[in-house]
């Protein structure tokens, strides 16, 4: 499906091989067999190919055999006929239109329309066959993090992740570490002290709340220092 929400037609190279592909479940008349796709040392084949079936659609086929570096296997957000592959960090030299940052990106995300997150921090690995099309509040981001061991689809709310998003770069601005975001605020001393005991106390209270919230992973992942004006 998510081939298939991604890839425009005309971008699918069409083969005659009829059958179920093997990624997506879909029917085609126009796909490929996969061991003309498939080497032998394809890594990760097992996981993303299962070997249900001989046969990869054109749509999949167009996102698994995309040259080197294969920029479908980076972090990806689609919606309805845009592509884009946001960076996590602002970075003048390489930002443009279809590369924003993934805030930018998420607080444009117009709720009505249909979209495919996926939030792949390793872009050796492809995981997008795992992704979902999530529409409305309910957004589904897949999330392949080899830092914190995670790797599987989250279910949350846009709203409740842009609000957490909007509090954590507040508390990340006023100079604590993320690491100090995810585990306790309290722990450095001289942040503490310099932040104010009370003000610290108060974040912290939050932080714990917004920890248990299925937002708090994506959200801790992109947030970002803000400008601060002088
Ligand atoms: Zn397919």
């Amino acid at each position: 499906m998510i081939a298939r929400f991604i890839v425009k037609p005309e971008e699918a190279r069409a083969g005659n091989h009829a059958g179920t592909c093997g990624v997506c479940a879909q029917y085609t008349e126009r796909g490929v067999h996969k061991d003309d796709v498939l080497q032998k040392t394809t890594s990760n084949v097992t996981v993303t190919f299962p070997g249900l079936t001989d046969t990869m659609c054109e749509y999949c086929l167009a996102m698994w055999d995309n040259g080197k570096p294969n920029k479908f296997n980076r972090a990806l957000l689609a919606t309805e006929g845009k592509l884009y592959f946001p960076l996590i960090a602002a970075n003048p030299e390489i930002q443009s239109e279809e590369r924003p940052t993934w805030g930018e990106a998420l607080r444009a995300l117009k709720p009505e329309e249909p979209r495919v997150c996926v939030l792949n921090l390793d872009f050796k690995k492809r995981v997008w066959p795992r992704a979902k099309i999530s529409q409305g509040d309910a957004l589904s981001i897949l999330i392949h993090d080899n830092s914190r061991t995670f790797s599987d689809n989250i279910q949350c709310s846009l709203s409740r992740l842009l609000h957490t998003l909007d509090r954590l770069e507040e508390i990340y601005t006023l100079g604590f570490s993320k690491s100090a975001m995810e585990t306790s605020l309290m722990g450095i001393q001289k942040q503490v002290k310099l932040v104010g005991f009370n003000v610290t106390m108060v974040l912290e209270r939050e932080l714990q709340e917004l920890r248990q919230t299925p937002e708090f992973l994506p959200a801790i992942i992109v947030c970002q220092k803000r400008e601060t004006v002088l």
